[in-house]
């Protein structure tokens, strides 16, 4: 029997994938994990933004076009800084800022030598110099990571931060567009929603499921597996859910590195149903301290307008209901998302405990050792969160086609 721990896109991906005998454990009464929607009143949120990226993997496009389809937008992002909006990537359309700013950018643009980076500090400044990184990278990143750069090692981001090549940039302060550069100058979302996506997905491979099946501890030895009300034998183990958790229930401790040295983020996430869209964007970036929060978005494929607001924040935060609205107000109206609080028709907030690995110096020395070791007791951790990496959905469901891949060799 092969156990898998998690009914995200990854525990589901690897399911539908394996040719022996399964059963998914799923600790929440739903599936889908974060690539789902929850519902709140008469509402269905997404988990903030999320967007199908296929741009280098056709293949699993192919393969989940099989079960639902999927619309194609093609990407457009801003960032709000200096009073304006400016088109994402800002390195790449220096025109649109006052002239005080972009004149001194370009000129440390152009000066930029390729030279090692030891870290994610080093990294902007050596790739835009310091001006841009002070007026854009810096605060963003802080927002983003609320942890010292200088302690996150560089281009693990897999090319979210697209490196300038000193023509473009040129052309671009000349007042050129480049609304095709980085890694997702467009995306995909399922024809109907997160939600309709799973129930079409996991269809073939639902009566495998149990809920509201939380694993609490797991002993490699005997290879087996507790819940609440239940245990497990397994010859395999497939894990989806943090690595970080899943060392924390792991019954033997064998040399596993703590799980207090994994660093990750948690987001809060706003979802604001708005009476009318007054932008044409699909998200921005806001790297401004004026603003609590990094990220503003419309979700896609809504019929009635539904924005989300990300907010980094410390691990166990309470969150006071009321002055985050009034943060969300304030936000909205400063971005002209709306021009009084009456235009918000429902509000609504979901923490996301772990939602960005932070990738400090110990992540190199630790995580794929421990993702090794793992595989010799036969537990296989993926996902962007079982294998503690930055990953989309696209790669979390290739990850897991190839791990049931490997497993069905095995036998
Ligand atoms: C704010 C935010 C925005 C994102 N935007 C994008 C995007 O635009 N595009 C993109 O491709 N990706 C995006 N991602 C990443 C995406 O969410 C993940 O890649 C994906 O959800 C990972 O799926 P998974 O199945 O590996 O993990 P999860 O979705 O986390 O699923 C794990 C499952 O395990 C269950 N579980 C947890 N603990 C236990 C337990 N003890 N026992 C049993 N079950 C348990 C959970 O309930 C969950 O259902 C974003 C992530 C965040 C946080």
């Amino acid at each position: 029997m092969i156990l898998i721990i998690g009914a995200g896109i990854s525990g589901i991906s690897a399911a539908k994938n394996l040719k022996r005998d399964f059963l998914i454990l799923e600790k929440k009464g739903d599936i889908g994990g974060l690539s789902t929607q929850y519902k709140s009143n008469k509402y269905f949120f997404d988990y903030g933004g999320h967007y199908f990226h296929f741009k280098e993997k056709p293949e699993i496009k192919k393969y989940l076009e099989k079960f639902v389809n999927f619309k194609k937008y093609d990407r457009r992002s801003k960032v709000y800084i200096v009073n304006k909006y400016i088109p994402f990537p800002l390195q790449f359309h220096l025109s649109h800022l006052p002239s005080r700013l972009k004149n001194k950018i370009l000129e440390e643009i152009l000066n930029c030598t390729e030279q090692q980076s030891n870290n994610l500090f080093e990294f902007v400044e050596n790739n835009f110099g310091k001006k841009l990184s002070e007026l854009f990278f810096k605060p963003f990143l802080s927002k983003y990571y609320r942890f010292d750069l200088k302690k996150i090692i560089s281009n693990m981001d897999k090319g979210s931060i697209p490196i300038p090549d000193k023509k473009s940039v040129l052309q671009g302060f000349k007042g050129k567009s480049f609304l095709k550069i980085g890694y997702n100058p467009s995306f995909y979302y399922p024809e109907k929603s997160l939600k309709d996506f799973f129930i079409k997905y996991s269809n073939d491979v639902k009566k495998k499921i149990m809920v509201n099946e939380e694993v609490l501890a797991i002993d490699i030895d005997k290879k087996t597996v507790r819940t609440k009300d239940n245990f497990f034998h397994y010859e395999f183990l497939i894990n989806s859910i943090p690595l970080k958790t899943l060392l924390q229930i792991i019954k033997q401790k064998k040399n596993f590195p703590l799980h207090t040295s994994l660093l990750n983020t948690s987001t809060l996430v706003t979802n604001v149903v708005l009476k009318r869209k007054r932008k044409n964007f699909h998200w921005v970036y806001l790297p401004e301290n004026k603003f609590p929060f990094y990220r503003v978005g419309y979700y896609p494929g809504k019929e009635i307008p539904v924005c989300y607001l990300e907010k980094t924040v410390i691990n166990k935060t309470k969150h006071n209901k009321a002055n985050l609205l009034k943060d969300t107000i304030i936000t909205l109206k400063k971005l002209n998302l709306i021009e009084n609080k009456n235009e918000i028709l429902y509000f609504d907030t979901k923490v996301i405990p772990i939602s960005y690995i932070i990738f400090d110096k110990n992540w190199k020395n630790i995580v794929p050792q421990t993702l090794e070791k793992l595989k010799s007791f036969g537990i296989f951790s993926i996902g962007r969160y079982g294998a503690w990496n930055y990953t989309s959905m696209s790669d979390d469901v290739k990850s897991a086609i190839i791990t049931a891949n490997t497993i069905n060799s095995l036998y």
